[in-house]
């Protein structure tokens, strides 16, 4: 069993974007010292962490220096080279951990590990040549979408396919990019994702369902408590815990799901980390995502996951710049989070809003309301 980290202790997070910065802050704000590890020196956490070791994330020996200044590491992206954590887990405990990690990169890995637990995914099959490529159109049918085994996100690295005719093209165009997999498309009615935490002596809880609109493939916002019936939700974190327990996760665990015509739920991705669609928790929740993988990872008591009002999280992108802060924040009920990034590129994530309102109707329209006045006519 590992030992409880205390406030005074460093915390080293792998990774320096704004998971790391909002972890650093939930960190610092407990007492605990942060260093990250990041190419560039100037990456969104470095001006609240306490150090920033500078490394290339692909190399275990420039990451290695992070283990000798810490009690613990967290790393805030999945795509990262296991060897690297690896090398700083023979000084210091890893979390969410190597196995998890591993799992939710690959996702013929992932697929195979949410079946055998008994978890619903579409239906799918590994694509390792044109021939299994055939077979796997011919017993998973048609609409289907295809993608990367690995480095997948926001939607990049799939193609749907609708016809027969379409099979050979999308074939062609992911092929040369390793291992695929092809899934049967889901007609979803709604997108809804769990953050489910974890610590060292097994005590687990789950933040509330959040349902997930994206826009091009990446998370617009969020709006919770999701509309679902009970059942749904329970079902959901029922399948979140799950999975954190069957993969031993220790920290945070983001479980996406599509929402069946039925209510019925299919799992479609993991994060073993805080999540873009647990944002909403930093001003909804008792307990931020950020604070409760601290709590998790330095092996502390989980803090309380009660919704304190409804709540809807919008994404600012870097298409919204420039902002008009004060006119945003017109509606007191708001609450701006930017993550200091210095380049405003379209399709970068760049901060988000958090609207709280009495219902959640009426934060939805709050949100929507304040990023259009956030943008400007036109580009929200
Ligand atoms: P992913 O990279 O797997 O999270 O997929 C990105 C987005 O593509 C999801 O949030 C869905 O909106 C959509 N998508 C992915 N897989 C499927 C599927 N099998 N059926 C329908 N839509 C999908």
């Amino acid at each position: 069993m590992s030992r409880v980290v205390l406030p005074g202790e460093a915390i080293g997070i792998v990774g320096g974007g704004q998971l790391a910065r909002m972890g650093a802050l939930a960190a610092r704000a407990m007492g605990y010292r942060v260093i990250v590890a990041d190419p560039d020196p100037a990456c969104p956490a470095a001006p609240v962490a306490d150090a920033v070791v500078q490394a290339r994330l692909d190399s275990p020996e420039a990451v290695a220096p992070l283990a000798e200044q810490v009690a613990v590491v967290t790393y805030e992206f999945e795509n990262i080279d296991p060897a690297v954590l690896e090398r700083l887990a023979e000084r210091v405990p890893v979390y969410p951990g190597v196995h998890v990690l591993r799992a939710s990169q690959h996702r013929i890995l992932e697929k195979t590990a949410l079946s055998e637990m008994g978890v619903p995914v579409a239906p799918w099959r590994p694509v390792t040549s044109a021939r299994e490529f055939r077979a796997a159109l011919a017993a998973v049918g048609l609409p289907a979408v295809l993608k990367t085994a690995t480095m997948g996100y926001d939607g990049k690295g799939q193609v749907v396919i609708r016809r027969p005719e379409e099979a050979e093209g999308a074939y062609a165009r992911l092929a040369g990019a390793g291992p695929l997999v092809l899934e049967g498309f889901v007609p979803f009615t709604m997108e809804v994702s769990v953050v489910v935490a974890r610590n060292a002596t097994g005590e687990v809880r789950t933040f509330p369902v959040a349902e997930n609109i994206h826009r091009n493939n990446i998370l617009d916002l969020s709006i919770v408590p999701a509309r679902v019936a009970p059942e749904t939700a329970v079902r959901a974190a029922e399948l979140a815990v799950r999975v954190a327990e069957r993969l031993e996760v220790i920290g945070l665990l983001a479980v996406e799901m599509f929402v069946l015509p039925d209510g019925g739920l299919l799992v479609n991705e993991l994060a073993p980390r805080p999540h873009n669609s647990g944002h909403y928790t930093m001003d909804g929740c008792v307990t931020s995502q950020f604070e409760q993988h601290i709590r998790a990872v330095a092996g502390l008591p989980l803090g309380a996951v009660d919704l304190l009002s409804p709540v809807v999280m919008v994404n600012i992108m870097g298409e919204h710049f420039p902002l008009d802060i004060p006119a945003a924040l017109t509606d007191p009920h708001v609450k701006l989070h930017l993550y200091g990034k210095r380049e405003a590129r379209p399709g970068r994530k760049m901060g988000h809003l958090n609207a709280l309102a009495p219902a959640v109707d009426e934060a939805l329209e709050r949100g929507r309301a304040a990023l259009r006045r956030l943008a400007g006519d036109g580009r929200a």
